[in-house]
C-alpha cells in the first residue's frame, strides 16, 4: 500500500476511509484524503499508541489490519471453512437474564440487541461475529464457506460437512475455524466470575497449531496490547461442554482451530463481546491469523 496524506486521492484513500469508518468514524466514503479524514487519522493514530501525524505508513497500515503481502494475493484455490457454533435450540449458551443486572447494565446491554434482547445467546454471537470475520475474509479476495449447526446435534453434521469440502479440495487447500465464546461454571446458572480469550486445536503437533500459533499472535497484539483484555493459556478453564466442542476439530481432516472468544457469563467480558471495539478485535485477530497462515504455510 501507498503512503499516504492530506491531498491524496484514490482507492486506497478510499480503502482507508472504509477502514477509518469500521473503527467508528462517520467519514464520506470519497476517496478523497481532506481535513476530516486527517482528523479521523490523527485521533486513531492517538488512541493506538502510534505517531498522531496524519501519515498513512507501513505501520498505521499494518495497525489497521492492512498487509503488504508482497508477491502473494488470495487464492480462490484456498477454501476457509467458518462455523458458527451451537444452534437456537442447543441447551445452555446462554448468559442469566439481564434483567438480574443493574439499570446502568441493562441500558448497556440494550444497545446490542443482535446478541439477544433478553439475555445474551451464543449462538446468535457465533453468527453475528462469525459471519464477520467471513464477510472481512470475502472482502479480502478469499472463498469461505459457512457451515451452521442446525440441531442440537449438530457436531456430527458439522464434522461431515467439513471433510465433504476436504475431500472436495483437498485437506490441505483447506483451513477449519469454529467460532465460540466460553462460560465459566456457576452457582444456579448466574453470573461468574472468568475472563479471557483462548484458542483450542486437535492433540499433537500438525498444521493446526501453526494455524493456532498466528491467530494467536494477533490476539496478543489486539486483545492485550490494544485493548488491554487478557489470554488464557492451556485448557484448564472448566467448561462442561468443551468435550463437546472438541468433536468438531477432532474429527476435522484439515488443519482447524476453536475459538473461545470471551466469557459471556462474566458481565466484563460479556460487554467486550458485544462492543464495536470488542467485535472487531475478535474479527480482525481471525482474518489476520488465518491470512499469515495461508500464506506462510499453505502457499508457501
Ligand atoms: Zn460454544
Amino acid at each position: 500500500m501507498k503512503t499516504l496524506k492530506k491531498g491524496c486521492k484514490g482507492d486506497e484513500v478510499k480503502t482507508l476511509q472504509k477502514l477509518l469508518n469500521k473503527e467508528g468514524y462517520n467519514l464520506v466514503v470519497d476517496s478523497d484524503f481532506g481535513q476530516k479524514t486527517h482528523d479521523a487519522l490523527v485521533a486513531w493514530q492517538k488512541a493506538h499508541g502510534l505517531v498522531a501525524d496524519g501519515i498513512v505508513g507501513p505501520k498505521t497500515w499494518a495497525a489497521l489490519g492492512v498487509k503488504e503481502n508482497v508477491g502473494t494475493k488470495p487464492t480462490k484455490d484456498i477454501h476457509i471453512i467458518m462455523n458458527y457454533g451451537h444452534a437456537k435450540s442447543t441447551p445452555g449458551k446462554r448468559s442469566p437474564l439481564y434483567s438480574t443486572l443493574s439499570k446502568e447494565d441493562q441500558a448497556y446491554f440494550a444497545k446490542y440487541p443482535q446478541f439477544g434482547t433478553d439475555r445474551y445467546y451464543e449462538y446468535l454471537s457465533n453468527r453475528v461475529i462469525g459471519r464477520q470475520i467471513t464477510a472481512s475474509l470475502r472482502e479480502r479476495g478469499w472463498n469461505v464457506h459457512e457451515i451452521e449447526q442446525t440441531g442440537p446435534n449438530g457436531l456430527t453434521e458439522i464434522a461431515n460437512a467439513t471433510n465433504k469440502i476436504c475431500k472436495q479440495y483437498g485437506k490441505d487447500k483447506c483451513v477449519f475455524i469454529s467460532v465460540h465464546s466460553n462460560a465459566a461454571p456457576a452457582k444456579d446458572n448466574g453470573w461468574a466470575n472468568a475472563k479471557g480469550w483462548c484458542i483450542y486445536t486437535t492433540k499433537g503437533q500438525n498444521k493446526s497449531d501453526k494455524l493456532a500459533d498466528y491467530i494467536y499472535k494477533y490476539a496478543n497484539e489486539y486483545f492485550v496490547k490494544q485493548d488491554k483484555r487478557s489470554i488464557r493459556k492451556g485448557l484448564a478453564d472448566g467448561d462442561p461442554d468443551q468435550e463437546a466442542n472438541f468433536y468438531v476439530i477432532y474429527h476435522c481432516n484439515c488443519p482447524g482451530v476453536l475459538t473461545e472468544n470471551f466469557f459471556f457469563n462474566d458481565k466484563d467480558d460479556l460487554k467486550y463481546i458485544v462492543s464495536k471495539e470488542g467485535q472487531n478485535s475478535i474479527v480482525r485477530a481471525h482474518v489476520m491469523g488465518v491470512e499469515d497462515f495461508i500464506y506462510k504455510e499453505l502457499l508457501k
